[in-house]
């Protein structure tokens, strides 16, 4: 191994330096719909810059053939432009449930390589504690980090092996309280009694179980907040893996995933008006389908025609429209746009309230709606949305269900009870367009469709869309 000039060394630290502020700025671009885009671009380059000057750094320590680099990276890039292209939007959440996991099993590798590598090749003789102590908490943050995203893909994706409700048994908050003691038992031991490298499989196995056990019990309607909360622990092991290679750009990137996945995990969690406790322990967010009451138990359900909306919308002046999940499956959003421009066209105020957790990823109706340029003040978060449907003349729902669902406000008994949802029972009159009165993802009943102010209009959002659209241009 050739040695570094110090001149060397101080221009890749630079240069690492100078991919985190990109990282920086384009993080806070990304906090912006009209930023967004350049946000995503600058932290690109950053990222670019950041692999361009760890390659460098390689080459200088000759530790590892640039061949092999080039191979992996060439396998990398065409596995991820391969499920990049295959994956649709309403996909997403589970793709990110992937990266999130691999992110930490690359970081646990990274940690396990680089200290066998040094120790075995006498290249850290003392063996650090806080070298030791970074190892052993990358591998237990990583290993949970897999383990808990294998789960949550597979919860997101319907696997029959990762059923979608919480998996509860008997001692099982005291179990994953007794193997994070054992886990932390065993980083302590790896820190203060060198060499201790048989604690780092043992750290590895424990913690990849307590992973599973983690996510098991949390299903339905909380599952935003796992993601959230994974993605955080991805970035935290990311980090830790930067201290066991002191490369400050890992340390940085890290720290900045790692907080910006808990500032999310925080606003899902305001969303849904739960605590994270309750949510990681809790057991609660979902109820078999078509459990509680039968249709004619609850009431009558009023259907509508596309004719009975289009009267509807002749003698509306505000209409609020509320996307939901069944947008995104339908790829709508582009015909919603189209439908607004008919009725703004009519003198109609149209306007769109967005549920932080619609969909099924963070944002996920404001990357749409954007998708199809409609106009971002147009756009109205949860509770300036709530402020106007009293006023609203149509609530025209699209494809959304757990986010309307009244049942949230008064019913204890349900498992939504006290997430805050849209009013949209407060508008004049309630169109809901979807396919069936199938619950949405939380499993549960939506009383709405119950309501004698709600009709019903059956079918594929995009078709029935795209049918009003055209009625609402001709008549
Ligand atoms: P829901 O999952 O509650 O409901 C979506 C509805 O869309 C379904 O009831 C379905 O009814 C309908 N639908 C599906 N396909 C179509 C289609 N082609 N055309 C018309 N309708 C369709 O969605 P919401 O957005 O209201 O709520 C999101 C839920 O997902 C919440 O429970 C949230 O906690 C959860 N979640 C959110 C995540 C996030 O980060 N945002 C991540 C993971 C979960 P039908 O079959 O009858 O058509």
């Amino acid at each position: 191994m050739l040695a570094m000039s110090d001149t060397f060394r101080n221009s890749l630290d630079l240069l690492y330096l100078l991919a985190a502020v990109l990282f920086i700025f384009g993080l806070k671009m990304l906090s912006q719909v009209k930023t967004a885009r350049r946000g995503n671009l600058i932290s690109s380059v950053g990222m670019l810059l950041a692999v361009i000057t760890t390659l460098l750094l390689i080459q200088q320590n000759q530790l590892i053939s640039l061949i092999w680099i080039v191979v992996a990276i060439a396998i990398g890039t065409i596995a991820g432009l391969l499920l990049a292209f295959k994956t649709p939007m309403t996909g997403m959440p589970q793709m990110v449930a992937m990266l999130n996991g691999f992110g930490g099993l690359a970081s646990m590798l990274v940690a396990c390589g680089d200290y066998f590598t040094k120790t075995g090749l006498g290249l850290v003789p003392e063996e650090p504690w806080h070298f030791a102590l970074a190892v052993g908490l990358t591998v237990l943050v990583g290993s949970v980090t897999f383990t808990g995203s294998m789960i949550a893909f597979g919860k997101l994706q319907g696997l029959k092996i990762t059923p979608g409700q919480p998996v509860l048994f008997r001692g099982q908050k005291p179990l994953n309280a007794l193997l994070l003691v054992i886990c932390a038992i065993f980083v302590i031991w790896l820190t203060v009694e060198p060499p201790a490298w048989a604690t780092i499989p043992v750290i590895a196995v424990i913690a990849l179980a307590l992973g599973i056990l983690l996510v098991i019990p949390i299903g339905g309607a909380d599952m935003p907040v796992v993601i959230c909360l994974l993605n955080s622990y991805s970035g935290i092991a990311g980090a830790f893996a930067g201290f066991v290679l002191h490369n400050m750009c890992l340390i940085i990137t890290g720290s900045l995933v790692g907080a910006s996945g808990l500032i999310l995990t925080n606003i899902m969690c305001k969303a849904m008006n739960r605590s994270l406790g309750n949510v990681l322990f809790g057991g609660v967010g979902f109820e078999a389908a078509g459990a509680g009451a039968t249709t004619s138990e609850k009431g009558t359900v009023r259907t509508f025609t596309i004719d009975d909306a289009v009267i509807t919308f002749e003698s509306a002046s505000r209409v609020m429209v509320v996307p939901g999940y069944g947008m995104a499956v339908a790829q709508a959003q582009h015909v919603v746009r189209e439908m607004a421009d008919k009725l703004q066209q009519r003198g109609i105020v149209v306007n769109y309230a967005i549920h932080p957790v619609a969909g099924r990823m963070p944002g996920h109706m404001n990357v749409l709606l954007a998708e199809a340029n409609v106009p971002y003040e147009q756009l109205l978060d949860l509770d300036p949305a709530n402020a106007e449907f009293e006023q609203a003349d149509v609530a025209l729902v699209i494809g959304a269900n757990d986010v309307t669902n009244p049942a949230a406000r008064h019913d204890k008994a349900s498992p939504i009870y006290g997430m805050p949802i849209l009013d949209v029972d407060k508008a004049r009159t309630i169109i809901v367009i979807k396919r069936s009165l199938n619950p949405g993802f939380a499993g549960v009943e939506n009383e709405l469709y119950f309501d004698p102010k709600c009709a019903m209009l059956f079918g594929d959002a995009k078709k029935v869309v795209t049918e009003l659209s055209k009625q609402l241009g001709e008549s």
